[in-house]
């Protein structure tokens, strides 16, 4: 696999800076990786090669192709690599590969850049939105952080093709950081298209959400990535712990709070307006005609279950409907791994709330979610990639790269 020297456009009113990719596969790939932002942050972005190989080491490794790497890089991120790597390797079993990596132009950023920018990413789910109520709220907060900039990201949780819901939420979000005194960065990337149905988007989303903020390294100081919690203990890489080895010499990469999960994380800022208004925690990539929640995945359900039970559904927005024990059994029978449930404290707020009829469903619902785990995590993966990615292309719809 190769990655290209980045080159920096400028269309309309954004900045691209894109790289060509080349991969011996014979597989459906864009030819180019590439990021938008605003015009205004032409002084941020660079030409150098970090952000895109952040961005695709992981494919590099799911194809089990070494990497050449064209452009400048990190000395830091060079030395650190194969330490991640080796991470992905132990949790990931037979998925991903070990891999070479071939850096064509090791250096240091020139240090002359004013890096005023200190960036967390911000979707308004209940990691980023807890991020920014720490930022505000630094003296009662376990976890304080000193912010300047939110980034959010077209072609994350929000597919390309899906221009509606992102705008609207776009204009949302920006109403909300001029009441912060803060500033939002958008973002477009097609990243997702190198990964979709090949490396399961929950944990190869976390080195191109560092990617994004390093191509903007010639501004970005610090980029702290509200931390993902896990709660799935047999899928431990959705965990951000590592994404510290992603820094560069001049932009330091550190996760926030990932000590506290979702659940702990919603019930800290449950009463906090912004909160209350923006909370979007949907799983499902593809909500149409102006849905901004699914409220049927497990992560709208899983929400909208705690609110309910702390009473509070009314205050919120996109989760403003009572959870009734119907709406649990669905929940219960949908989910893929319904036992973490009690791992990550649901049970706990149960039993508390005295909601014994949903404890009931729970315990009867386990045996036959747990069959349909296994097959699911067990089994499914012992199938051939090439065969996997079919039956997933077939099933759901592809997303473009335009
Ligand atoms: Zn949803």
């Amino acid at each position: 696999m190769i990655i290209h020297q980045p080159s920096i456009q400028i269309k309309d009113d954004q900045v691209i800076v894109s790289s060509k990719i080349e991969t011996k596969a014979q597989i459906s790939i864009p030819p180019e990786l590439w990021f938008k932002f605003p015009l205004e942050y032409l002084d941020a972005v660079t030409d150098r090669t970090e952000g895109f190989f952040i961005s695709l080491f992981l494919l590099g490794m799911h194809l089990n192709e070494d990497i050449e790497i064209r452009g400048e890089v990190s000395p830091l991120l060079a030395d650190n690599i194969n330490l991640l790597m080796t991470k992905y390797l132990q949790e990931t079993k037979n998925q991903l590969h070990r891999v070479n990596f071939n850096f064509e132009n090791l250096n240091v950023a020139d240090q002359g850049p004013h890096r005023n920018i200190k960036l967390s990413s911000f979707s308004a789910g209940s990691d980023s939105l807890y991020a920014f109520w720490s930022h505000h709220f630094p003296k009662i907060s376990d976890h304080p952080i000193n912010l300047t900039h939110g980034l959010f990201i077209h072609g994350f949780d929000i597919l390309l093709q899906n221009k509606e819901v992102y705008q609207k939420l776009l204009s949302d979000y920006q109403g909300q950081f001029d009441e912060w005194g803060l500033s939002l960065i958008s973002c477009a990337t097609n990243v997702h298209s190198f990964y979709q149905f090949r490396v399961p988007w929950a944990y190869a989303h976390l080195p191109p959400l560092a990617g994004a903020a390093t191509v903007l390294g010639n501004r970005v100081s610090e980029y702290i990535q509200p931390g993902n919690f896990e709660e799935n203990q047999e899928d431990p890489i959705t965990a951000s712990s590592y994404i510290h080895l992603l820094s560069t010499e001049t932009t330091k990469l550190s996760p926030h709070a990932i000590d506290l999960t979702r659940l702990q994380k919603i019930i800290k800022i449950m009463d906090w307006p912004p909160a209350q208004k923006n909370l979007r925690v949907c799983f499902k990539m593809n909500n149409k005609h102006g849905q901004i929640v699914c409220n049927r995945c497990n992560k709208c359900m899983s929400t909208s279950l705690l609110i309910t039970m702390h009473d509070k559904w009314n205050n919120f927005e996109n989760y403003n409907k009572k959870f009734t024990l119907g709406k649990y059994i669905y929940f219960c029978l949908q989910s893929g791994n319904v036992y973490a449930h009690k791992k990550t404290g649901y049970l706990e707020i149960l039993k508390s709330k005295k909601r014994y009829d949903f404890l009931l469903v729970f315990w009867l619902i386990l045996p036959i979610n747990y069959i349909k785990w296994f097959v699911i995590k067990k089994m499914l993966p012992l199938l051939p990639k090439s065969w996997i990615f079919a039956v997933k292309n077939l099933v759901y719809q592809k997303q473009t790269s335009k």
